[in-house]
């Protein structure tokens, strides 16, 4: 049984912690993989060209850069925790618009993605590419910021187009998404260190790259409400969404640290 993380941020965008800090904090918990997902903006908008300049999303420029420190610093978390680290990006198409707005990570990239165009294009492109296609946060994520509903809103045209939706995404678990029958991931989408305290997916396979990204692709997976004791939360779950996890087996039996219910 291995934790993983597959929506995590450093400061190649809008992150907190360097890449190396990342690899220690996940490294030092014993997890045996996690995706680094910074983003990638769009070429030709104005908010995407914006946060480009102010250093908040990866370009052409800091991509080759992003990929070396992901290989060597893969190499270490490898030879020192035995944690597998996939290298990923975070396609963000971010519009004045919540309904035009959507988030779409690639797990196991190799090369410059870019976010333009139409979503199932690039959710093609992904999986053109060899990587792994996942919906990001697609629905209401409980949070005071801008929403990403593009993804969801389209999801029976684009049912097929993602290996993945994020049924939860920090500490948030999404009803829509446990509900419906779409292939389902959880993650943090951490972005500073008490962000650890949030819903991991749970694998058990071998501890290489392809073989985790072919367990989420077939849809292997379970999912665990982690509980760092050094960023506790206090954030409750509602009964009925943990109960429907369980009714799925979704929920891992190993979930010992779930925390607390709400009626
Ligand atoms: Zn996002
Ligand atoms: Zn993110």
């Amino acid at each position: 049984m291995m934790l993983a993380d597959f929506h995590v941020h450093s400061n190649f965008s809008d992150g907190k912690l360097t890449i190396p800090a990342v690899i220690d904090l996940y490294g030092q918990r014993g997890f045996g993989a996690i995706a680094i997902t910074d983003h990638v903006g769009e070429s030709r908008t104005v908010i995407g060209k914006a946060a480009g300049h102010l250093g908040l999303c990866l370009t052409p420029a800091t991509f080759p850069l992003y990929l070396e420190i992901l290989k060597s610093e893969a190499e270490r978390a490898w030879d020192q925790y035995r944690m597998v680290v996939i290298p990923g990006v975070e396609l963000s198409k971010n519009s004045i618009s919540n309904h035009r707005s959507a988030h779409i990570l690639a797990l196991g990239v190799s090369e410059y993605l870019s976010a333009d165009g139409d979503v199932a294009e690039i959710a093609q492109a992904i999986r053109e590419h060899g990587a792994v296609s996942i919906a990001a946060h697609p629905v209401d994520s409980g949070k005071f910021e801008k929403q990403t509903y593009h993804l969801w809103n389209r999801r029976n045209e684009l049912e097929n187009a993602f290996d993945a939706w994020e049924v939860a995404s920090g500490d948030r678990l999404f009803p829509e998404v446990l509900q419906s029958r779409l292939p389902k991931i959880a993650s943090s989408d951490l972005h500073i260190a008490r962000h650890m305290t949030s819903w991991k997916t749970i694998l058990e396979c071998e501890r290489h790259p392809e073989a985790i990204l072919d367990a989420i692709r077939k849809q292997e997976v379970q999912f665990r409400f982690y509980r760092d004791k050094n960023y506790e939360q206090s954030h409750l779950h509602h009964r009925r969404d943990i109960e429907s996890l369980l009714e799925h087996q979704y929920l891992h039996p190993n979930s010992w640290n779930l925390g607390q219910y709400q009626a």
